[in-house]
């Protein structure tokens, strides 16, 4: 490819809302066999919402939501500003927590209204030695109905189950279709549970689903694809920028954060998934032309 031609072509491209930072990023995207998106926030909105709150025996929604606010108003994860909110909007306000301690891909510990509290996925409770057994069929429910479970156990008991929904992007399954349609693998990574994952893949059409997946295994399964043709990775979040650099080519939503944006060689404009459907086609387009 000719530097004008590729000069031309950002160009374009830039004028339907794609950002190719660096020019030989055409020529690989051009050249992409899969797409591997991050579920949450790139292929869902990524505000998700409690739907669900299931109690055991003794528990009130007040106390439970309680304790739950409080130590998830010490994180910055999605889930965790799902659960504040759900709190407040109950009219309740968080205690404050502390000695808080947060676990990659499982959530966290800490000290609420002087209760020790924990709350997270199956595996933070299974690492803590917490028995799952009364709510573990209400979880498998959630899981099939696409939702995540988040479970709160206080004092070494699981006390309550939220259910929270992230609906799918408008556009995601028509992206997922269009690349599938010009032969392109797509794949979707996530430290979400497995059941949930697989349902959230199995509505936008997505056969390929890294889950629960901790942040070095999302890098692992991206060197596995990676292995089978030219990879491009779509991701918004700040836990998305090795994955970003590693790939061949990364792509960020213009929505996605600094960090996201920092990382990728082509910024969406748009926060929109048909965005990376655009990207592949002009770059087509343009190595095409050159050809
Ligand atoms: P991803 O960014 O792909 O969702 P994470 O590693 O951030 O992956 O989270 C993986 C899983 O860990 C979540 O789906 C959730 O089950 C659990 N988790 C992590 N942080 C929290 C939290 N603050 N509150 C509840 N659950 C959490
Ligand atoms: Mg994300």
């Amino acid at each position: 490819a000719t530097p004008v031609s590729i000069l031309v072509g950002t160009g374009r491209a830039a004028e339907m809302g794609v950002l190719f930072r660096r020019g030989d990023a055409l020529q690989r995207l051009s050249e992409a066999r899969w797409v591997a998106f991050d579920k949450t926030g790139t292929l869902t909105e990524g505000a998700p919402r409690v739907t669900d709150l299931i109690l055991a025996d003794g528990w009130t929604e007040t106390e439970a939501l309680t304790l739950a606010a409080g130590a998830e108003a010490r994180s910055e994860h999605p889930l965790a500003a799902a659960v504040v909110a759900r709190a407040r909007e109950a009219g309740l306000t968080p205690p404050r927590a502390r000695k808080v301690t947060a676990t990659p891909g499982r959530g966290l510990s800490a000290e609420v209204a002087g209760k020790a509290v924990l709350i997270g996925n199956a595996r933070a409770l299974d690492e803590a030695g917490i028995a799952t057994a009364p709510l573990a069929a209400a979880a498998a429910d959630l899981a099939a109905a696409g939702r995540t479970p988040v479970w709160l156990a206080v004092a070494g008991e699981a006390v309550a189950l939220m259910g929270l929904a992230d609906p799918e992007r408008a556009g995601a399954a028509e992206t997922v279709a269009g690349l599938r349609k010009r032969g392109l693998g797509v794949a979707m990574v996530t430290g979400d549970l497995r059941a949930t994952a697989e349902v959230v893949a199995g509505r936008l059409g997505i056969a390929r689903v890294v889950a629960e997946a901790l942040p070095e295994d999302k890098l692992a399964a991206l060197e596995a694809l990676r292995a089978e043709g030219t990879l491009a990775f779509v991701g918004d979040g700040i836990n998305d920028a090795p994955a970003l650099a590693a790939a061949d080519v990364g792509i960020a939503p213009g929505g996605g954060t600094d960090v996201a944006i920092e990382a990728a060689e082509v910024v969406l404009m748009q926060d929109d998934p048909r965005g990376v459907l655009r990207a592949v086609a002009l770059s087509r387009a343009v190595m095409r032309n050159i050809r």
